[in-house]
């Protein structure tokens, strides 16, 4: 077990066990998106968890409290064993098992995946133009990943969700397109500020602030403060003006970052215990993964979780830490 330098720790009293967690099942994707990676030859790790030391790592997680999973990667679907370690996290007693992808595979598996136990799917879009969908995804075809929205909605998930990193000058003037597209889908929209994180720490003169987003949505949604959803993340949200059912999210990774109260965890796709997005710190728990020690990883947990960052003082992805991190590597 290795444990990284760490950070200012959270006073004992505030040592709640981590309830939420990411796992990157992988640290390899097919697209390579302007704000996460230089291109699609950057290097993938040598380590990997296979499905018995996930299904390990995941009955240690629980064992430690946590609640709430989130697959993500990379591109969690190009695990191969993706729909095994849903089946398997559905046998768990989860609160929430759900999963963001860039939908690629997604219309071979969305039926698989929701029969296997997934409820709720987040894809990451950026734009409806097919010429600047392959360009900042360096490659990608949008037609291919609307089929998997498509057949994520037909196979009759309990949430879709689309999140959409806001670039100035690249995809800004898409934002209402973007929302009203999603609501005509019934899926819920979230604008996400670039975040300093990896490539994205190249990009921060083109963030635009959640509070211009919002403005230039303010014809279509309701004034006030956008508020957070109980035990969901991050993302505040603010209700359509002519529908309260529907309404769209912002997350603001850059402008006001929200580390005070964060509890989140994140496994890579080496089984190294993340505590915090925006650092390289971490605790290495793989090897007990690989063992079949699932105490062994409620211990780990516990001890990575003393790593956590103290939120008044860590400033999460304004961190100049936060630009030698992978996004794809530890679970986005
Ligand atoms: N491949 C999956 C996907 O595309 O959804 C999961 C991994 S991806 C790293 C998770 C999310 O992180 C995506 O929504 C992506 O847009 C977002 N992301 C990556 N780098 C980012 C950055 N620098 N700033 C903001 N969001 C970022």
């Amino acid at each position: 077990m290795v444990a990284l330098p760490i950070l200012k720790t959270r006073p004992d009293e505030e040592l709640a066990p981590p309830r939420s967690v990411r796992l990157s099942l992988t640290d390899r994707c097919d697209l390579a998106c302007i704000y996460c990676r230089p291109d699609k030859r950057d290097g993938y790790r040598n380590e990997r968890l296979d499905l018995d030391a996930w299904k390990t790592m995941m009955r240690g997680l629980v064992a430690a409290g946590v609640r709430r999973v989130r697959l993500t990667g990379g591109e969690p679907l190009l695990h191969p064993e993706v729909v095994d370690v849903v089946r398997f996290l559905g046998t768990l007693g989860l609160d929430d098992l759900a999963l963001t992808t860039n939908a690629t595979r997604l219309a071979r598996l969305a039926t698989p995946l929701r029969a296997a136990g997934l409820r709720r799917i987040n894809v990451s879009l950026d734009t409806l133009d097919p010429e600047r969908f392959r360009r900042m995804t360096r490659g990608g075809r949008l037609d291919v990943v609307q089929g998997g929205i498509e057949a994520a909605r037909a196979a009759g998930y309990d949430e879709i969700k689309l999140n959409a990193v806001v670039v100035r000058g690249e995809n800004d003037d898409e934002i209402e397109g973007l929302v009203r597209w999603s609501w005509e889908r019934g899926i819920v929209p979230r604008l996400l500020e670039v975040m300093g994180v990896g490539e994205g720490a190249k990009l921060l003169d083109r963030v635009v602030p959640a509070s211009e987003m919002r403005a230039r949505l303010a014809h279509l949604v309701a004034s006030g403060e956008p508020t957070r959803e109980p035990d969901r993340g991050p993302a505040k949200y603010l209700v359509a003006r002519h529908d309260p059912n529907k309404r769209v999210g912002f997350i603001t990774g850059t402008t006001d970052t929200y580390c005070k109260g964060c509890d989140r965890l994140r496994v890579a796709s080496d089984g190294v215990l993340r505590p915090c997005l925006a650092t390289n710190d971490g605790l290495a728990a793989g090897s007990f993964a690989r063992s079949g020690d699932a105490e062994g990883i409620a211990r780990a947990v516990a001890d990575a979780w003393t790593m956590k960052p103290d939120g008044d003082v860590w400033k999460g992805c304004t961190e100049e830490a936060a630009a030698d991190v992978s996004m794809r590597g530890i679970g986005g």
